[in-house]
């Protein structure tokens, strides 16, 4: 039942342990749910009260490491942090596939952001953006100045442009100032940015400037990964005429989600099934890398696949993926969460652009593995076998019981149900 009122009056100047108290009078918690909150693991209370509101306490999440990764010819142990079964193990054997013809290769952009400046009210919106065109190098230089350590790292205001859209509250001339970040996420200093230049922006058009912010569709912030699968790779007895079967069932698999976007939604998914678990794990801005890859996957064409497969003239498996990473090694988290900073120097990346590449390339091997799965046993065999464990502490396995019980059910021929599950505990008890 949801608690009386969601009004808590100076609940945010309680310390942590006293708001921890106080939720569970009000919702009638029980000792243990409150203690689960109050094991901070790695995250110290004093830390995670920094990083956000109304801090109760922190959440742990598994971290599994992915193996098998070549990138650019060096080798990666890849940090997942996630809830989901089966997706470590999957990214990881993909991975494997790939090594005959040499791993991933990336091909990424340069790191620049846009933000998004909107002008309102001007008399003439088309001369309004041949202005701010005009005055082109002035606001370069004045987005600049405003961050000399971005300049001095290499980045800043590379360009800025300008265009008109028809809305229902009339014409708006959207200005974008496209902002190389260098080794920083870059929504802190390209909002500033936004927010320095508008008055000149104003002045120069003569209208008023309402929104200064960054655009999380960063199209010049692609990340671009492929890699080649031989038919011998794709199959474990190495038989090529097998794999060239599996082959062909990932290819139909692919044109489906091609085709349809209810297919492609569901896809693409499971391509997120490993970027999002590398971006909790390296404290990276999550909602931000996801709704610049959805929105990519539908950016002037209709919502489609984030990677493309294809066979080559040897029969070979093709793949490559194409989307916004928007991530960095400064600001934001990275630098402040002790599990993030170890994440990192697993990974042994030294800028953006590192992350970006490992992150593209788990999510290709991600959707490998998955149409794999589909185009072959389907994905629930794999899924359910490691997905066992969770169901065996559900039906109350503790100890040794939950490896045995989930033993038991994996050698079993019928289907893996919870009720199965919770027999099998209870003949391994009577036994
Ligand atoms: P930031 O401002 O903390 O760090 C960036 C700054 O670090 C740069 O401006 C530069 O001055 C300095 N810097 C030092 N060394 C650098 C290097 N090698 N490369 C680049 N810069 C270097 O952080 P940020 O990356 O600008 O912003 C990220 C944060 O913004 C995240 O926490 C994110 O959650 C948040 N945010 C996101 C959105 C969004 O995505 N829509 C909106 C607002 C805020």
């Amino acid at each position: 039942m949801p608690v009386d009122s969601s009004r808590l009056e100076g609940f945010y100047k309680l310390s942590v342990s006293e708001r921890r108290e106080k939720l569970a009078e009000i919702a009638g918690l029980t000792p243990e749910q409150v203690e689960a909150w109050s094991s901070s693991g790695e995250l110290s209370e004093d830390a995670a009260d920094r990083m956000i509101e109304n801090v109760v306490g922190t959440y742990s999440l598994p971290i599994g490491i992915a193996t098998n990764f070549v990138i650019d010819g060096e080798h990666y142990l890849i940090p997942f942090v996630l809830e989901e079964p089966s997706v470590v193990a999957a990214a990881s054997n993909m991975a494997k596939r790939c090594h005959a013809k040499g791993g991933f290769t990336s091909n990424n952009d340069e790191p620049v952001m846009i933000g998004q400046i909107q002008i309102v009210g001007c008399e003439d919106p088309e001369a309004a953006r041949g202005s701010i065109m005009a005055a082109k190098a002035e606001l370069v230089d004045s987005c600049n100045e405003v961050d000399p350590i971005l300049v001095k790292f290499g980045g800043g205001c590379r360009d800025i442009r300008a265009r008109i859209i028809e809305t229902e509250s009339g014409p708006m001339v959207i200005v974008h100032i496209l902002v190389d970040c260098r080794d920083a996420m870059g929504a802190n200093a390209v909002n500033t940015m936004a927010e320095t230049i508008a008055p000149k922006v104003e002045e120069i058009t003569g209208g008023t400037v309402i929104l200064r912010i960054i655009s999380n569709l960063a199209v010049h912030r692609l990340a671009r990964v492929s890699a080649v699968f031989t038919p011998a790779e794709m199959v474990n007895s190495g038989d090529v005429g097998q794999g060239s079967d599996v082959i062909d069932g990932v290819l139909q698999a692919y044109h489906f989600a091609k085709a349809d976007p209810f297919r492609a939604t569901t896809h693409n998914k499971g391509i997120m099934n490993a970027i999002s678990p590398i971006a909790i794990a390296c404290g990276q801005d999550w909602r931000a890398i996801e709704s610049g890859a959805h929105s990519f996957a539908a950016h002037e064409r209709t919502y489609g696949s984030l990677t493309h497969w294809e066979k080559d003239s040897e029969g070979n498996l093709v793949g490559s993926i194409e989307l916004p990473m928007a991530v960095g090694l400064v600001g934001g988290a990275v630098r402040v969460h002790p599990a993030a900073q170890a994440n990192v120097a697993l990974l042994g990346i030294s800028s953006a652009n590192g992350l970006a590449k490992v992150m593209a390339a788990a999510g290709l091997a991600q959707n490998l593995g998955a149409l794999r799965a589909l185009a072959t046993v389907g994905i629930q065999a794999g899924h359910m076998k490691l997905h066992v464990r969770n169901m065996a502490v559900t039906a109350g396995a503790e100890g040794e019981e939950v490896d045995i019980v989930a033993a038991r059910m994996r050698a079993h021929d019928g289907r893996i149900t919870q009720k199965a599950v919770e027999e099998e505990l209870a003949k391994l008890r009577s036994e």
